[in-house]
């Protein structure tokens, strides 16, 4: 087999999602565990075979997954959390490891790394036995062999999956070291069975996080006692999304037979060729975290250099990272004038298979020769087109000072008391009540144009009412229109903004079954008309209490789209910004008193070394203020963020500056609260009261307790009381009930207390 190219790993949810699906039939108990084995089965012989007939030569095997590989590898290690252990039957036990079942709390999930993917938290403890399962590597490898193909098997490495796991007690993750290295070692073994030679890509990401000395000696420690094992076993060590130099320099002497590395993301990896030897070295050289085209004078440039630092045989092409992270193919998307600028998975393999023949002639044949061409004149054209320029945004952007809100907020604060007049612990919710099927339905009917505007319009008023009747009725404070005319919170921007660009079936996944759809910002940004001003203001009219206006953040709408990369995200994140100052303008104009910037992916965003956070704070929270820069000091700003970490930024969130905050808190108990009273934070908070990601209804009394807990921490003039998050994915029956034991359980408080 030639060893010129490879992909790190491949997106699996399916062209058409029909992972997504079959696994949610499968939930729903509609079909058997065959038929979810069988599209399963039939989905990764359907990617290997494309992989295959474009010419990779390295593709992965068990870079597939049920849920997420995270899960997958506690699986193969018997990391099984103790509730979960009398579930005999497997696939129950994972799904109910993912999801949670009646008597168990699912295992916790969290961001990986900077992407909007998310991992299931391995918990180590001393009750587990740790023992190898290698049945689903195994079964993956032998179909694929079946196909002819000589797979390289993808594993999370041991540091990286310590490094993101959680050991009860507060335990270091890395004690366990010991009793996890003597299966990872009988993995080896057992894998050596499988062919003559055996590629093993071991995936070791923490390192792009700026190891200590204490990871950095266990990975040596581990590279060692792996490769040992048996000699047709080849490791791989691979990280992306940033550089590894000080582990590259560690795995330089250590008997590993190549090594992955970023070459997008992470510029300074070639810094650290020198440590390479005489591994190979799988360069990622085309963007798996991006959907634009591969610049292949730029990537040529790139390679030339590698090549001067080692033989170009020891040189393997490759993706920065799985693609994963990317959608399928452009294939199925309707033409459009940015269509020839854009590259997914399917398309980045045809590149590194180009790009490898391109590195390697030393004359270009014919055909070649004119995709160089075809590439370049794209490249070109993506950079300067019109379409991506509008002097009007660039003008007025660069007229910005530096802007700031008017007044401090001690200030604002009593200006907007005697405005809004609100009780004691006000109470709120964060945005968006259930989506009922019949509001989904009148949306999709209207995109479809089954319906006319008048209907459509319609619909959404009377949504818009029960829930504003609803709210009054149990007595809520300050009121929301319930987002009804969203189906998603960047989506509905992006589709008022200039510059953006929808694809009709670029889905990702984020977690499990669930996916999204990142919009494209190709060009310019600017906002042709208000967004929200007409639904809001109706709100607005339909009650005497305060109705929040509700906007999607500059910094969380750059960092769930898929950016252009000929600007920096900072002046894309401006741009954005620029546009929402007049949307916030706008609402003030029309009489909207509180106005909530959310900001959820405010934290995703942070760089992975922490060298480059200073830069990304600066920008986010410069970007977060010009935006809010036009409320006058009456008007009371919010800001929503659905994390309760706030330890490592909570500099960051004062230097925002937003009136009130209202985070997510049910989970994590009180204990992260403090940091907001041991920084002496003055602005409002609302931490959440109530559990939006499950179904159950917290009780009158069960709310009194925690709003009481809270007050022990934080001063009652400095709180909100509110739920985790927005209501979409609940149930009015769940919601209901849920809301009105909520205020129920504060004007107890209130009567009490004051
Ligand atoms: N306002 C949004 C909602 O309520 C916020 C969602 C989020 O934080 N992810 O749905
Ligand atoms: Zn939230």
């Amino acid at each position: 087999m030639s060893q010129q190219t490879a992909v790190t790993g491949f997106p699996r949810i399916g062209k058409k999602r029909e992972l997504k699906k079959a696994l949610e039939n499968y939930w729903a108990g509609k079909t058997s565990v065959e038929e979810l084995q069988k599209t399963s089965s039939d989905l990764r012989k359907k990617q290997w075979l494309v992989q295959k007939e474009k010419g990779i030569d390295f593709i992965s095997c068990n870079d597939f997954s049920l849920y997420d590989i995270m899960l997958d590898t506690a699986v193969m290690l018997n990391a099984v959390p103790e509730r979960f252990r009398d579930i005999s039957d497997k696939t129950e036990r994972y799904f109910a490891m993912a999801r949670g079942s009646d008597s168990a709390a699912a295992m916790e999930m969290t961001k990986w790394f900077n992407t909007n993917y998310h991992y299931l938290v391995p918990e180590l403890n001393r009750t587990i036995r740790f023992r190898l399962d290698a049945s689903k590597i195994i079964s993956e490898y032998n179909e694929a062999k079946e196909l002819g193909i000589n797979p390289k098997i993808n594993i999370i490495g041991p540091v990286t999956f310590l490094g993101l796991s959680k050991a009860q007690d507060d335990k270091d993750p890395y004690s366990y070291y010991d009793k996890i290295i003597p299966v990872y070692k009988e993995l080896m073994a057992v894998l050596s069975n499988l062919n003559k030679v055996v590629y093993v890509q071991m995936e070791e990401p923490v390192f792009v996080k700026g190891p200590d000395e204490k990871q950095l000696e266990l990975l040596r420690k581990s590279c060692d006692q792996l490769a040992e094992v048996r000699e047709n076993v080849k490791l791989i060590i691979t990280t992306y999304f940033e550089h590894s130099n000080e582990a590259t320099s560690v795995l330089s002497d250590t008997p590993v037979w190549g090594i992955g590395l970023d070459f997008v993301h992470g510029t300074k990896n070639m810094e650290a060729l020198k440590f390479i030897k005489d591994k190979k070295l799988i360069a990622g050289v085309v963007d798996g975290r991006n959907i634009w085209i591969n610049d292949f004078e730029n990537t040529l440039d790139k390679l030339t250099h590698l090549s001067k630092e080692m033989n170009k045989e020891q040189i393997i092409i490759s993706s920065s990272c799985s693609l994963l992270h990317i959608p399928y193919t452009t294939d199925t998307e309707p033409e459009s004038k940015i269509k020839k600028w854009m590259s997914f998975a399917y398309e980045k393999l045809d590149e590194i298979v180009l790009l490898n023949r391109m590195f390697r002639s030393s004359e270009l044949s014919g055909p070649d020769h004119k995709s160089l061409e075809k590439n370049r004149a794209l490249v070109k054209e993506r950079k300067t087109s019109p379409l991506i320029k509008d002097e009007k945004t660039l003008n007025r952007i660069n007229k910005i000072q530096k802007v700031e809100r008017e007044g401090a907020f001690s200030e604002r604060i009593e200006l907007q008391k005697k405005r809004l007049k609100l009780p004691c612990l006000p109470t709120t919710t964060i945005g968006s009540f259930p989506q009922t099927k019949e509001i989904r339905q009148l949306r999709k009917d209207y995109r479809k144009k089954a319906v006319s505007r008048i209907e459509y319009e319609k619909g959404i008023k009377e949504y818009i009412d029960d829930c504003v009747a609803f709210q009054q009725e149990i007595g809520l404070d300050v009121l929301v229109h319930g987002e009804p005319e969203r189906s998603d919170m960047v989506e509905y921007f992006g589709e008022m903004l200039k510059g953006f660009h929808f694809t009709n079936n670029g889905w990702v996944q984020s977690y499990g079954s669930r996916c999204v759809k990142p919009p494209v910002i190709y060009g310019d940004i600017s906002r042709p008309e208000p967004m929200t001003v007409k639904w809001i203001t109706y709100a607005q009219s339909q009650t005497s209490r305060p109705m929040k206006g509700m906007l999607t953040g500059p910094v969380t709408i750059v960092n769930w789209s898929f950016v252009r990369d000929d600007k920096d995200r900072s002046e894309v994140c401006r741009q954005i910004a620029v546009a929402l100052r007049d949307e916030i303008h706008d609402l003030q104009s029309g009489g909207i008193k509180v106005i909530q910037v959310d900001e959820p992916a405010f934290k995703e965003g942070y760089p992975l070394r922490s060298y480059n956070i200073p830069e990304y704070e600066k920008w986010a929270v410069d970007n977060f203020k010009l935006a809010v820069s036009k409320a006058k000091k009456e008007t009371q700003i919010h800001t929503h963020m659905c994390y309760s970490e706030f330890n490592d930024i909570i500099k960051t969130i004062e230097a925002m500056d937003a009136d009130v905050i209202t985070i997510e808190n049910t989970r994590s108990g009180n204990e992260l609260l403090k940091v907001f009273t041991e920084t002496g934070y003055s602005n409002q908070i609302g931490p959440g009261v109530y559990d939006i990601h499950s179904p159950r209804v917290p009780s009158v009394d069960e709310f009194i307790k925690q709003i009481e807990k809270i007050m022990s921490v934080l001063p009652a003039e400095q709180l909100w009381i509110n739920p985790d998050c927005g209501l979409k994915t609940r149930k009015w029956e769940e919601v209901s009930p849920s809301l009105r034991h909520m205020v129920q359980a504060v004007k107890s408080v209130r009567s009490r207390s004051f």
